[in-house]
C-alpha cells in the first residue's frame, strides 16, 4: 500500500508560521477533510518538500532545459552545507542565479519552514480549501501531491 500525501506549505520557503496559528489550521482541517490524519511541524531553516515518486523531471524555469538529475542532487549538497539559508545556485544551461525552490519541479516540490501533511485524504484538496488555509496562515501557500 503506498501512501497519498497532501503537503501545503507557505510560497516563501524563509516564512515562518506560529506553532498557534499552525495548531489553528491543524484543527480546521481536521474538521472539514476525511483523512487518515494530519501533521504539522516547522524548522529553523527550510527544508526540502518532495512529491515522492510523483518527481518526474526538473526543468530550468528560465531557459525550459531539463536539469540533469545529477547536477541537481550536488547543487542541493551545496546548498545544504548552509543549511538551505542560501538557496540561490547558477543553471548549468543559461548560467542565470535561481532559487532552488523556483526550478520547476514535475510534480512540484518546494522548500519550507513550516508543513502541513494530510495523509491519504478521500476528496482532493482543491483550491478552495488552500485558500481556506491562506485566510488562516495570512500568506499565499503551495500544494505539494506526494506519493509515497
Ligand atoms: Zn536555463
Amino acid at each position: 500500500m503506498s501512501d497519498y500525501i497532501v503537503k501545503i506549505i507557505p510560497k516563501d520557503p524563509f516564512y515562518k508560521v506560529s506553532d498557534v496559528t499552525l495548531r489553528l489550521a491543524k484543527s480546521f482541517l481536521q474538521m472539514r477533510v476525511r483523512c487518515d490524519f494530519i501533521e504539522v511541524g516547522v524548522s529553523e531553516t527550510p527544508v526540502f518538500v518532495d512529491c515522492g515518486e510523483n518527481l518526474d523531471k526538473i526543468s530550468c524555469p528560465e531557459c525550459g532545459a531539463k536539469l540533469d538529475p545529477e547536477w541537481w542532487g550536488e547543487a542541493m549538497d551545496q546548498a545544504a552545507e548552509c543549511g538551505f539559508t542560501s538557496l540561490k545556485t547558477e543553471m548549468p544551461c543559461c548560467k542565470r542565479l535561481m532559487s532552488l525552490n523556483d526550478l520547476d519541479y514535475d510534480f512540484l516540490c518546494g522548500f519550507a519552514s513550516a508543513l502541513i501533511s494530510i495523509f491519504n485524504p478521500v476528496e482532493y484538496i482543491d483550491d478552495k480549501m488552500l485558500e481556506a488555509i491562506e485566510n488562516i496562515l495570512g500568506i499565499p501557500v503551495r500544494r505539494i501531491e506526494a506519493h509515497i
